[in-house]
């Protein structure tokens, strides 16, 4: 009995440490064991997680920047980054640097410093697709409109267009769910996001992306405010990535598959300037 106990404890510390070792991030310089990344696991053609499988334009991004940092593929360490999450995730040093669909905006730069832009999208909408009534927010009024907490999708909505009644989820794959079976009217954020969801198997035909992009979301690569070293490695990572076409390679073979129609008039946009 009293060996059994010990043994029991023994384990349990064994856990604690592996859990510690987990959480600690990676090195946050190159050269360290690990490097731990924050990716959307429910985004198709940006950040998906199916089983121990990670793809998606913002992984792609990732392991690329990694390998400039010196870290290979198997060095890489994926952790969700949910929306609500992000600054969080980095200013408590749980994740090294987030790739995330993540818009680079003056609110967020008090708490995270931004490399990139890798990637300028557009806010959209999603409907079901015999719905011809709603092409804009302006026709959202009285309706329900989900979105995300802590999205600039969702502050957008609650700042310009309070007549909207706007639920705020956890994730946008919830949203898509309850719009497919009537619970909301449609879904918002990024029209790089609507068109991974509109063009999932279980929605074809169902959901359609109304094509009117309202704002600006230029994607950038969150790290830990101050880290200029890290933050000028990522951004010359990035330059090579357009230089060497690897840009175009990754919208291709990412967003092919939703036919998503990458804006060339701000696409690939120049990095550099944030750090
Ligand atoms: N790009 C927007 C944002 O950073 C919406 C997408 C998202 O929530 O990841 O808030």
């Amino acid at each position: 009995m009293k060996f059994r106990r010990t043994s029991v404890l023994i384990a349990a510390a064994a856990l604690t440490t592996a859990g510690l070792a987990a959480c600690g991030g990676g090195s946050s310089s190159g050269g360290g064991d690990s490097l731990t990344v924050g990716i959307k696991y429910d985004q198709p053609g940006l950040g998906l997680k199916e089983g121990s499988t990670y793809t998606g334009f913002d992984v792609d991004v990732a392991k690329y920047v990694a390998d400039k940092l010196g870290y290979k593929e198997d060095q890489i360490e994926w952790k969700q980054a949910p929306s609500p999450q992000r600054e969080t995730l980095l200013q408590s040093g749980q994740v090294d640097m987030i790739v995330a669909t993540y818009s680079i905006t003056d609110e967020r730069k008090q708490k995270v410093d931004f490399a990139g832009p890798y990637f300028i999208a557009g806010q959209d909408l999603l409907v079901r697709s015999d719905d011809n009534a709603i092409k804009g927010p302006k026709d959202l009024e009285g309706k329900k409109l989900c979105s995300v907490k802590g999205s600039t999708s969702a502050s957008h909505i609650h700042d310009q267009y309070p007549k909207v009644q706007l639920q705020e989820y956890d994730t946008y794959s919830k949203c898509a769910e309850a719009l497919a079976n009537g619970a909301v009217d449609a879904l918002t954020t990024d029209n790089t996001i609507l068109a991974g969801y509109a063009a999932q198997p279980q929605y074809k035909g169902k959901l359609k992306v109304a094509g009117n992009t309202f704002s600006e979301e230029v994607y950038g690569i969150g790290i830990k405010k101050g880290d200029k070293d890290k933050c000028t490695k990522i951004n010359d990572a990035l330059k090579s990535m357009v230089d060497d076409g690897s840009w175009d390679k990754f919208v291709k073979k990412n967003f092919g598959p939703a036919n998503f129609k990458v804006d060339e008039s701000k696409n690939p946009p120049k990095p550099g300037g944030n750090c």
